[in-house]
């Protein structure tokens, strides 16, 4: 770090003295870290945000100075000054950056004083979670926690610097808008000057970023932040930041190597090792087949095959009557593998809960099939089953028997548990593709029609007319099984977006009220375009090696949407609602 502006607090940083600096005079200013009374002498770690630093008081230095060194307890603030010393040869901490110095302090002036911190500071070892949020300032405090900010800090400055490189314009865009249809729940602010009406939270600024592709901003991004009403899962936040991009008169080819540029920059300065761009790229239709996910993790094989073909027409009624009716049989080879009859019947837990009744689990052996299913295959079926699966003798086999939407993401499951529970991933191997060639569509379990599978301005390719056929010239990036980012060509044509409406369910009318301003600007000059966006904590908990995003988000909220810091979402007063014209809900009385 370049040396601080010198001041009564300090004139240098803690963790940046070090051999070069012994015998000047040094003032510094942080956190009491620790601690340490020694026959007489008080040692303290000094904590600023570039380090530690040892600083040692004396009682002959006088009492005045070794009273406030008495006094102090972690977390306490201080400004010291005095010489940098090189420390003896048995003193030296290898440990720490400054671990050949000390400072032997001459001045000092508490600054302000501290409770005893609910939990320890100096340690990163594991807190309840809601107690982390209660007092995050104090959690932010943690080596652990610094490191993740400092980071996710340099992931945004790489990403500002390779798209300013690249002739992007950073714009923004507005925070209380209208629907922008993502798939989420919308957060609704009401409009005082207007009464009755609302603006809606952005759940991505999808319609604006489109909007200045019309407008000749040709290359556009935004570190924007995003809002989804959903029910929270592990990796989920109600307000959420994505790298937002667009591009004009671009094709697929383009707007993939902008982001592997950006995305491998952000790579290389965390460290993270991959194999270098162009990342392969994987239809959705063999993802999901080979890897029963449009999110594949390939950083482990047990890939799935369809084993319809092979198996038809046996006397094993499972099978049968789900192949008989349109369904297919999926199986992966789990090799040579001991399960126990309990843990084998808990793989049945996995596909359950995508569906699927169960896994039939087989082991191969004398080339052939061991157990009461056997009986069922003909020594054919066997034989073109094993072939297909690669199998030998001890192997085990898994298959999933149920409808083609059902199999093939029932055995995803399975695949990815199989390989955790026998440790097939590799910790520090890391891995990137992008899917390509989505459907278009897929059914609406809510109102039976169709739904965008990504949103409703993707630019579809096939036949019009038969929109549950349309592929999308949509493109998401997925690492090691995270989906870090997804974007699309759009449709830059009025009549292909009143078109794709139309499919969704959309009418015209209903079509003009929500989504006019588009469909007006699609008459003035629209350019191809396209764009990505990116989830910046996804992209942070990643390198950073976080299972929760929590982990990388300076203030996040728990599961249920709750701030344990603010206390938010917190009643309304009684003056504000009356002016927005809404009138105060009494929560339903108990019992
Ligand atoms: N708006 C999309 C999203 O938030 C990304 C895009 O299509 O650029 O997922």
């Amino acid at each position: 770090m370049r040396a601080p502006q010198g001041n009564r607090y300090r004139d240098s940083w803690c963790g940046e003295l070090g051999g070069d600096d012994v015998g000047r005079q040094a003032r510094v200013a942080g956190w009491v870290h620790r601690r340490r009374d020694h026959g007489g002498l008080i040692f303290i770690d000094l904590r600023d945000r570039s380090g530690i630093l040892q600083i040692v008081f004396h009682p002959e230095r006088g009492a005045e100075l070794f009273a406030l060194a008495e006094q102090l307890r972690p977390e306490h603030v201080v400004s010291v000054s005095g010489e940098l010393l090189a420390r003896s040869a048995e003193n030296v901490n290898a440990e720490m950056a400054t671990g050949t110095v000390e400072l032997e302090v001459s001045e000092g002036e508490t600054l302000a004083s501290s409770h005893t911190p609910p939990f320890a500071i100096d340690e990163d070892g594991p807190v309840d979670e809601t107690t982390r949020l209660r007092y995050r300032w104090l959690d932010l405090r943690r080596a652990g926690m610094q490191q993740t900010m400092i980071t996710r800090a340099l992931i945004t400055q790489t990403l500002r610097e390779e798209l300013v490189a690249r002739d992007f314009l950073e714009i923004e865009t507005p925070i209380l808008t209208k629907s922008t249809p993502e798939g989420a729940r919308d957060f609704l602010v009401p409009s005082r000057m207007n009464p009755g009406d609302w603006y809606a939270l952005p759940q991505s600024p999808q319609l604006f970023k489109q909007l200045l592709m019309m407008a000749g901003y040709e290359r556009y991004f935004q570190i924007a932040r995003c809002f989804r009403d959903e029910d929270l899962r592990a990796d989920r936040q109600p307000e959420f930041t994505q790298l937002d991009v667009e591009m004009a008169f671009v094709d697929e080819d383009q707007v993939i190597e902008v982001s592997e540029a950006a995305i491998a920059a952000v790579f290389a300065a965390t460290d993270f090792e991959i194999a270098p761009a162009p990342w392969p790229r994987i239809g959705y239709d063999e993802a999901m087949l080979r890897y029963g996910s449009d999110r594949p993790d390939l950083r482990f094989g047990l890939e799935i095959k369809d084993v319809s073909e092979q198996l038809r027409g046996s006397d094993f009624k499972v099978f049968e009557s789900v192949l008989s009716g349109g369904g297919t049989v999926r199986a992966l080879n789990a090799g040579a593998r001991e399960m126990s009859r309990s843990e084998l019947d808990s793989l049945n837990e996995v596909v359950q809960v995508h569906g699927a009744k169960a896994v039939a689990p087989i082991i191969v052996g004398d080339g052939g099939w061991t157990g009461n299913l056997a009986k069922f295959f003909t020594a054919e079926q066997i034989a073109a089953a094993n072939s297909a699966l690669e199998a030998s003798d001890g192997d085990l086999l898994c298959f999933v028997a149920d409808s083609a939407t059902v199999a093939p993401v029932a055995i995803g499951a399975l695949r990815l548990a199989l390989a955790a529970r026998f440790d097939l991933i590799p910790a520090d191997q890391h891995s990137a593709c992008w899917v390509v060639d989505f459907p278009m569509f897929e059914a609406d379990a809510e109102s039976g029609g169709l739904t965008a599978l990504h949103h409703p301005f993707t630019a579809p390719e096939g036949d019009l007319d038969d929109p549950a056929s349309l592929r999308s010239r949509a493109y998401d990036l997925v690492v090691d099984g995270n989906e870090l980012g997804g974007g699309s060509i759009r449709i830059n044509t009025p009549e292909v977006q009143s078109r794709v409406f139309d499919a969704i369910g959309l009418d015209a009318d209903e079509a003009k009220a929500r989504f006019g301003f588009l469909l007006e600007a699609l008459e003035y000059g629209a350019p191809p375009h396209g764009g990505i966006a990116f989830g910046l904590d996804r992209i942070a908990a990643l390198v950073c090696g976080r299972d929760s995003i929590r982990d990388v988000i300076a203030f996040p909220k728990t599961a249920s949407g709750a701030d344990p810091l603010t206390g938010a979402p917190a009643p309304a007063d009684a003056r504000q609602l009356r002016e927005l014209g809404i009138k105060p809900q009494t929560p339903p009385a108990a019992g």
